[in-house]
């Protein structure tokens, strides 16, 4: 439970991700019930609608919740393996299908609120679209093909052979400061090869190839000014674990400044619609609703759109 005092200086601060950027592409209304409409909504005293927004925002669509599941997998693997435990593909395999299980049973409890750190529930479930049994078996099937890639592939060799000490060190949510604005980000796996630092991401789906340059130029960027050293130093790899393919991106200062400035633009195109940059206090009506493309699989459709009720 979080103190009264600490509750007195929890304040929404401006910050910058590469998703929350996608998302104020996307939609700027639906970037505004993502951060800032929910905020206070985990509050029994806040209006129903806040806590609505709240427990809509962490709605998970099927097929973002197996990757972060086969994310989950792996990076318990890892962690394991760190400290001298190694596990098998049969115990990895079987620690997934509980949670996969779980997961399954936990989004049909009606009495979901979305208040627990633990709570699930499918996006396809809170609108009536439900998942088949076959969908699920072929999440199933596809998640365990994710590990299976894994547990088979030189990447993992290599990350096995490589000394522990030579790991980076990497908290689940890392963040820097980019003149003035906190940016997050979330690196799978870092490694030292010789002179080099080693990056990798681990892809379960149909990401486009333009997207996975932007998210290693940022990584690249946080790595490059923790560790002081020269973007050439540093090398990305995206490894798709749904079809075992390992694709390497070159890393150069000119990528890094196009980064920052991609940034800095974007940084700037979300203040500008705040009614005050330094309270980074946001009006919803400031914030124009898309015209339709992005709604069909939206969480937040029920306090957005038309007959929807709640
Ligand atoms: S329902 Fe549509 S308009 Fe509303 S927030 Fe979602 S994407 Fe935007």
């Amino acid at each position: 439970m979080l103190s009264s005092v600490f509750m007195d200086d929890f304040r929404n601060e401006f910050s910058w991700s590469k998703s929350r950027a996608s998302v104020f592409k996307e939609c700027p209304r639906k970037y505004w019930f993502n951060h800032y409409g929910f905020w206070n909504g985990w509050l029994a005293s806040e209006e129903d609608r806040v806590k609505r927004i709240y427990y809509l925002k962490k709605l998970l669509v099927k097929e973002l919740w197996i990757g972060s599941l086969v994310h989950e997998v792996v990076a318990f693997i890892l962690r394991k393996f760190r400290f001298g435990e190694v596990i098998s593909l049969s115990y990895a395999t079987a620690f997934l299908k509980k949670r996969f299980d779980s997961d399954f049973e936990m989004s049909k409890v009606k009495e979901y609120t979305g208040f627990s750190s633990r709570a699930h529930k499918f996006f396809e479930d809170e609108y009536g679209i439900g998942i088949s049994d076959d969908e699920k078996g072929k999440m199933l099937e596809k998640a365990k093909r994710c590990l299976r890639n894994f547990f088979n592939s030189d990447v993992f060799m290599e990350i096995r052979r490589t000394p522990v000490e030579d790991w980076v060190t990497l908290e689940d949510f890392l963040s820097f400061d980019f003149e003035g604005t906190r940016i997050f980000l979330s690196i799978d796996f870092a490694m030292k090869k010789g002179d080099k630092i080693i990056l990798y991401d681990w892809k379960t789906g149909d990401e486009r190839l333009a997207d996975f340059d932007l998210q290693l130029s940022l990584y690249a960027l946080y790595v490059a000014g923790k560790f002081g050293i020269s973007a050439e130093r540093i090398e990305t790899r995206i490894f798709n674990l749904a079809i075992d393919k390992v694709d390497s991106f070159e890393v150069d200062e000119g990528k890094l400044e196009r980064m920052r400035g991609y940034v800095r633009g974007s940084v700037l195109e979300m203040k500008k619609l705040l009614r005050d940059v330094t309270d980074n206090e946001a009006v919803e009506g400031d914030f124009e609703k898309c015209e339709g493309f992005w709604c069909s699989r939206c969480n937040f459709r029920k306090v957005c759109l038309e007959g929807w009720g709640s």
